[in-house]
């Protein structure tokens, strides 16, 4: 019997390529294939109803970013911070790639999601650089405060909650929410008490741990349209939590001691002798799994933060750069506010040497540059529509409110 043939492509019928008949002409199957695409784009003919496979199809055309190419636009913002910014990246990368670039049918492994914990001290970066992430991937973004979070039930704010904030973030798109990031800060601060650790801590922390650790591992959350708390009656949305990217952060005081406990128990006649305050630090890029569980964290929600790293604390060094060098570095916008004011704004490098020493002594790492900063440009910036067309050099004497402003 003749075979037969496709009248666009004269591909003979075979198994992998089938040619049906019609009236009066023969196709194949990669042409029907081709000409339903062609279809779709030229004539906008897709199903409307089918979002399902719309979704689909718009997620095989995402380019994901590399995480070389993520690094480089965090190194744009967060000064420092390589190793952190390396898990990131890689973490945020693994995650997107499992939601868009695979499909479980494809065989029988399954990609389970990689949360990420951020353990470093206040102000080091560990919110600046998620929101940077967030902003370039542009997926909806929710920050929340770990101390802030109850268990259902309790005056305070629902776990779930957080993933109102989400859909807020995402315009009220589900979709978009649900493949969003949640950022969760202090959660040092919800560790359960135990042997190790002082008493001073919130004792619900172990109930917060748990109802977390639910929209962690991806569950079916009703969240009320409009945020706040839910009324029996209100219409809820469903939002499906299992390809949220998670990401804690904490600083995790007095951890480093119990990493020490353990590296001097591992090590057969360690001299226990006092290690110096940087050898302790070092200590912190020493931490496991096992060393927050002793923290107080419960052993579920560690199991599900798999990449774990260590944010450095801010040294003098990094403050100046923070200061001068990322893209909407501190006096940059300063300069730029002066600019409109036809005025040219200068810092010394011995005024941003002697600000990073006051951000040291405050010990809230580079947050504290911006208050630091704004007192020193109070009384200049009240007076700046005068200076048009001068130049204001920022010195050490100033930044010590040793000498006053001087216009050139
Ligand atoms: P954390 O979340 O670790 O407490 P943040 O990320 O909120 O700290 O940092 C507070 C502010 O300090 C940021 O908005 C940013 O201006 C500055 N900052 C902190 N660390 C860095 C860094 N490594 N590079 C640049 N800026 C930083």
């Amino acid at each position: 019997m003749k075979k037969l043939k496709c009248g666009f492509c004269g591909t003979i019928d075979s198994k992998d390529n089938p040619v049906i008949a019609g009236d009066s002409a023969c196709i194949c199957k990669s042409c029907v294939n081709a000409a339903y695409d062609i279809m779709e784009e030229d004539y906008n003919i897709s199903d409307e109803n089918d979002t399902g496979k719309k979704a689909e199809k718009e997620d095989k055309k995402i380019v994901l970013k590399t995480p070389k190419e993520l690094k480089v636009i965090l190194d744009d913002y967060v000064i420092g911070q390589d190793r952190a910014k390396k898990v990131l990246c890689v973490a945020v990368y693994n995650h997107y790639k499992r939601i868009f670039k695979y499909k479980p049918s494809d065989d029988d492994i399954e990609i389970n999601k990689s949360n990420v914990l951020l353990i470093g001290p206040t102000g080091s970066g560990k919110t600046l650089l998620v929101q940077t992430i967030a902003k370039y991937l542009d997926v909806p973004l929710a920050i929340a405060d770990a101390t802030s979070l109850t268990e259902a039930g309790y005056v305070g704010d629902d776990v779930e909650n957080v993933i109102t904030r989400l859909v807020q973030a995402a315009s009220g798109d589900i979709n978009k929410a649900q493949r969003g990031i949640i950022f969760i800060d202090e959660i040092d601060k919800i560790a359960r008490m135990s042997e190790n650790r002082s008493i001073t801590r919130d004792v619900s922390g172990e109930g917060v741990q748990q109802a977390m650790l639910k929209i962690i591992e991806g569950a079916s959350v009703n969240v009320p349209p409009n945020g706040g708390r839910k009324h029996p009656g209100q219409e809820a949305l469903q939002v499906d939590t299992s390809n949220i990217l998670f990401i804690c952060g904490g600083a995790f005081d007095g951890i480093e001691e119990i990493i020490q406990k353990k590296l001097g128990s591992n090590v057969l006649g360690f001299n226990q002798e006092k290690r110096s305050k940087a050898d302790m630090k070092n200590v912190l890029h020493d931490v496991e799994a096992h060393d927050l569980i002793k923290y107080g964290l419960i052993p579920e929600l560690i199991g599900r933060l798999h990449m774990i790293t260590t944010l450095n604390e801010i040294s003098e060094d990094d403050m100046i750069h923070i200061l001068s060098q990322p893209k909407n570095a501190l006096t940059k916008q300063y300069i730029k506010l002066f600019e409109i004011d036809n005025v040219l704004l200068k810092f010394n490098k011995t005024a941003l040497k002697e600000i990073a020493k006051k951000a040291i002594k405050r010990k809230t790492g580079a947050r504290g540059l911006r208050s630091i900063l704004e007192d020193i440009m109070l009384d200049i910036m009240f007076d700046l529509p005068n200076y048009k067309d001068k130049t204001i050099t920022i010195t050490k004497e100033i930044v010590l409110k040793e000498d006053k402003v001087k216009i050139a």
